[in-house]
C-alpha cells in the first residue's frame, strides 16, 4: 500500500478504534502482541495494575513496569504544562491554564475552558475526551446528552455527580466535535495528570479510547482492554465505553455496567441486589 493510502487508512481505524466500533478495530501493534495471548496477559504487558500485583504476595508477579514519572517541579510557567508542582491545588492548575489559555489551536474557536467539575477529594474520577457543545457553552464537563447519561451511570452506582470527579483531557472544545490531535492532548493532558495527582482517587474510569490513550500513552483498542484493571502511575485505571458511543449502541449498556459493578466492589460500594 501506498504511504500516503495507508496513512489515511490508519487515521480512519484509530477514529474507529477511538469510538469503540469493534467490528472496525483491528490490533495495528507488532505480531509479536497480536499472538495468541490471552488478553489479560496482553493488558498485563502495557499496563500492570501496580496496586493488585502487591496484593499477590504468595507467588510475585513479574516486577510492574516503570510508569515514567517527571520530576515534580516548584511552579508551573505559562507555556510549559509541567505535570506534577509541589503543593498542587485544584485552584492552582485552574489558575495555570488561565482564563484565556492560548497554547494550542483550540483556543480560536472555543468559548469556554471546560477544567472538571466535582470533588476535590473525590474516590472516584471520570476522564472524557473532550468538551462537546453544551460544555462549551457552560463550561462544565458532560452536560449534554452523554452527560446526562453519564449522570445516570453515575446515579446508578449510588453516587452524585458532586461524589466523584470529572475531568477531560482536552479543555476547550475541539470545533465539529473531532477527536482531539496529538498536539491538543500533549498541550492539555499535563494539567489533567495534575488535576488527578491532586484529587489522589481510589479509581479513575476512563470513559473510551481517547482518555485511555492519553492516559496511557497505548494504542491498544477499547474492545481489547476494557473492563479489566490497568494501572495510571500506582492508581486503579477502569476502561470502559464513552457515554456517547452508548447513545448510539445501547446494547452496549451492559458491559459497561458490569465495569462500574467492579468500580464500585473496589470503592467497597453496595452492589444493587441480583434480581
Ligand atoms: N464528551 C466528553 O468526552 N466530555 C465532555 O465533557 C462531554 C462530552
Amino acid at each position: 500500500m501506498k504511504p500516503e493510502a495507508r496513512e489515511r487508512a490508519e487515521a480512519w481505524l484509530e477514529y474507529f478504534d477511538a469510538l469503540g466500533i469493534s467490528p472496525f478495530c483491528i490490533d495495528r501493534a507488532a505480531p509479536s502482541t497480536i499472538s495468541s495471548e490471552p488478553i489479560a496477559a496482553i493488558a498485563e504487558e502495557i499496563a500492570r495494575p501496580v496496586w493488585a500485583a502487591r496484593a499477590a504476595i504468595s507467588n510475585p508477579p513479574p516486577v510492574a513496569q516503570p510508569v515514567p514519572v517527571l520530576p515534580v517541579i516548584k511552579s508551573a510557567t505559562l507555556f510549559a504544562a509541567n505535570d506534577r508542582v509541589e503543593g498542587d491545588t485544584l485552584e492552582r492548575i485552574r489558575d495555570d491554564i488561565g482564563g484565556d489559555c492560548r497554547r494550542c489551536k483550540l483556543c480560536e474557536q472555543r468559548n469556554k475552558i471546560v477544567f472538571g467539575a466535582g470533588s476535590a477529594k473525590a474516590d472516584l474520577v471520570f476522564v472524557g475526551e473532550g468538551p462537546g457543545h453544551d460544555e462549551d457553552v457552560q463550561g462544565l464537563p458532560f452536560v449534554g446528552r452523554a452527560g446526562k447519561l453519564l449522570t445516570q451511570m453515575i446515579e446508578a452506582m449510588g453516587l452524585r455527580r458532586d461524589d466523584v470527579y470529572i475531568a477531560n483531557v482536552v479543555k476547550c472544545r475541539p470545533p465539529q466535535n473531532r477527536a482531539p490531535e496529538p498536539d491538543e492532548i500533549a498541550t492539555c493532558s499535563p494539567f489533567l495528570y495534575r488535576q488527578i495527582a491532586v484529587i489522589r482517587p481510589k479509581a479513575v474510569v476512563c470513559l473510551g479510547a481517547i482518555a485511555f490513550q492519553s492516559l496511557t500513552g497505548t494504542k491498544q483498542s477499547i474492545s481489547r482492554l476494557r473492563g479489566q484493571w490497568l494501572d495510571f502511575r500506582g492508581t486503579p485505571l477502569m476502561l470502559t465505553y464513552h457515554p456517547a458511543y452508548l447513545l448510539r449502541n445501547p446494547n452496549a449498556k451492559g458491559d459497561v455496567w458490569e465495569d462500574l459493578k467492579k468500580v464500585m466492589a473496589h470503592l467497597g460500594l453496595k452492589l444493587p441486589a441480583k434480581r
